[in-house]
């Protein structure tokens, strides 16, 4: 292994800045969990490390109506938090099946969305949740929605010295249900598909739906056109079932060790239609 410089800043300004000067030698790294992983696969040979784990700003989560999450939040600390059992089902679900206890004891939130795998689990329940995430750097902060943050297999618009420094949930609806759902080959491992969904009742219709996939197109995705599909309608079996048809349809899936097409482009419909009826079944508890 090539061997790299460590910077450890303590301050969101001292680690831009840092970037800035070491040009395009560098690279932030958080729990390592992908960084490290590469660099030992040679995939990639940074000059230079700049660990954001000292910088205080990019840690914990906030309930203030919605949740903000620092960028820099472990998964195991998601994974204990009561609010996020109770009111953000599909993220807590999400993050306790992610890889394994190791992992999530060092893996962080701003990790998984910055490394931007189209299977990255914590992925499409922050999309139906309609997330926003905060960026800082020398030209100042900016707040996008997430879905506008990935661009394509592990790119997204965020500039080389931005830093994620948290991820906003506003808060949900009564009468809101959200589930998430997973396959992979073996229990712990990176998806073969995933799948979230969002569903708001009222009256025994659905007034508000948000459904997301991974790992079955270049980026997580948000299924705008089936969500107008379900919104105004009672969701029944039937419903269910075309959606799934539609779910089939609408992604792109490419074929690799973990999975052909075909079987992602089957599977992440199976895992929708359960999604909402999971999700619907939160909403009328
Ligand atoms: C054995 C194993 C199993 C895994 N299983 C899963 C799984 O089931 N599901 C899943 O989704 N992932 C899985 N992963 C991938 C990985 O653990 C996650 O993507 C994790 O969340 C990455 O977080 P990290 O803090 O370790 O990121 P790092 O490796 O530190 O960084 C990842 C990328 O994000 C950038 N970055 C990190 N934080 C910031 C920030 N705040 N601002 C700007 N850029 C930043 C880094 O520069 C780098 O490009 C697995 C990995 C391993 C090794």
């Amino acid at each position: 292994m090539k061997k790299f410089d460590y910077y450890q800043p303590q301050n969101l300004k001292e680690a831009y800045k840092l970037m800035e000067k070491l040009k395009g030698e560098a690279l932030y790294v958080a729990g390592g969990t992908d960084v490290i992983v590469r660099i030992k696969q040679k995939m990639i040979q940074p000059e230079a490390l700049i660990s954001l784990r000292g910088v205080e700003e990019l840690q914990g989560l906030k309930e203030n109506g919605g949740l903000a999450l620092g960028a820099g939040t472990l998964f195991r600390e998601m994974e204990r938090n009561e609010s996020l059992l109770k009111r953000y089902t599909a993220l807590h679900q999400a993050v306790s099946v992610l890889a394994n206890p190791q992992i999530r004891n060092v893996a962080t939130v701003g990790g998984n969305l910055c490394n931007a795998a189209p299977s990255a689990d914590s992925a499409p329940p922050l999309l139906v949740m309609e997330a926003q995430v905060q960026l800082e750097g020398p030209g100042g902060t900016r707040t996008m929605a997430l879905e506008d943050f990935f661009t394509g297999p592990g790119e997204t618009s965020k500039e080389r010295e931005e830093i994620m420094t948290r991820i906003v949930i506003p808060e949900l609806p009564a009468k809101t249900g959200t589930a998430f759902l997973k396959i992979g080959r073996v229990s712990q491992d990176i998806a073969i598909a995933n799948a979230a969904a969002l569903v708001t009742m009222e009256n025994g219709v659905c007034k508000h739906c948000r459904l997301a996939v991974g790992a079955v197109a270049p980026v997580p995705l948000r299924l705008k056109s089936i969500e107008e599909k379900v919104e105004g309608e009672k969701i029944d079996e039937g419903l269910l079932e075309e959606v799934r048809k539609m779910v089939c349809e609408a992604v792109n899936p490419i074929s690799d060790v973990r999975s052909t097409a075909e079987y992602r482009r089957e599977v992440s419909g199976v895992l929708v239609k359960r999604a909402i009826r999971d999700a619907l079944t939160m909403a009328q508890a």
